[in-house]
């Protein structure tokens, strides 16, 4: 298959969870693709953007500060976990981080886009099945941490994300992004004045059509696009 055809496929895939899913007031009807551009060539996010997605994702700052001086993306995802150091190269570049995950990252994220007089989108890494090998905070820490957020002139908060743990059942993972949507859908009530809370990042190749069911409007997807990373 082509990378068009693949792309083809998952927005189908895509369409008939939505149509599963019950109508969702916090996080509407419409689903965005993040292609997954990691460990596959700038040519890659070429025929991804030919395809009709517009938005890279990038685990790692580095590789995607490379493949950005080659080609030219509307937006780039970081999805990858961020450290203080790598913050400086981070915030010119990307649209959206989803990967927000302490005070201290959020303070240093502030800094860096004051000086570029940018305002940063951000979303808070979520670890909803608390394990010891992801990145992101607890359930109970996410209201704190977006208050603090909400306070930064300079640091938008956009949203929530989660990594599933990886289960060859996808079912599996339903509990965790039903979780991740509760949590969403209350910080929407919360009274936050300078946030958006817009974006429920959730699901990937082995389980976006899952984590669309239960009400995810940006997904992560990698493997099912460009077929499997060589690394
Ligand atoms: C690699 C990665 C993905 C995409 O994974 P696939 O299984 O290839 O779709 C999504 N989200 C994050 C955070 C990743 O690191």
């Amino acid at each position: 298959m082509t990378i068009a055809a693949n792309v083809a496929s998952v927005k189908q895939n895509i369409n008939l969870a939505l149509a599963r899913r019950r109508a969702s007031p916090v996080t509407g009807d419409t689903v965005k693709i993040i292609a997954v551009t990691k460990n596959q060539d700038a040519s890659a996010v070429q025929v991804a953007l030919a395809a009709g997605l517009i938005a890279a994702g990038e685990n790692r700052v580095q590789e995607a500060v490379t493949k950005a001086a080659q080609v030219t993306a509307p937006e780039w995802h970081l999805i990858g976990h961020l450290q203080t150091n790598k913050v400086r190269q981070a915030v010119p570049l990307f649209t959206l981080i989803h990967s927000l995950d302490s005070e201290r990252l959020a303070l240093e994220i502030e800094r860096v886009a004051a000086k570029h007089g940018k305002r940063q989108d951000v979303l808070i890494q979520v670890n909803v099945a608390d394990e010891d090998t992801k990145f992101g905070i607890a359930p109970g820490e996410v209201e704190a941490l977006a208050r603090t957020v909400d306070a930064l002139p300079h640091v938008r908060l956009a949203g929530l994300m989660t990594i599933a743990p990886y289960y060859d059942d996808a079912e599996k993972a339903r509990p965790h992004f039903r979780e991740l949507y509760r949590i969403f859908a209350h910080l929407k009530q919360a009274k936050l004045t300078n946030s958006s809370i817009e974006w429920l990042s959730m699901g990937m190749t082995n389980d976006y059509t899952v984590a669309v069911e239960e009400g995810a409007n940006l997904v992560r997807v990698g493997t099912a696009i460009f077929g499997p990373r060589h690394y």
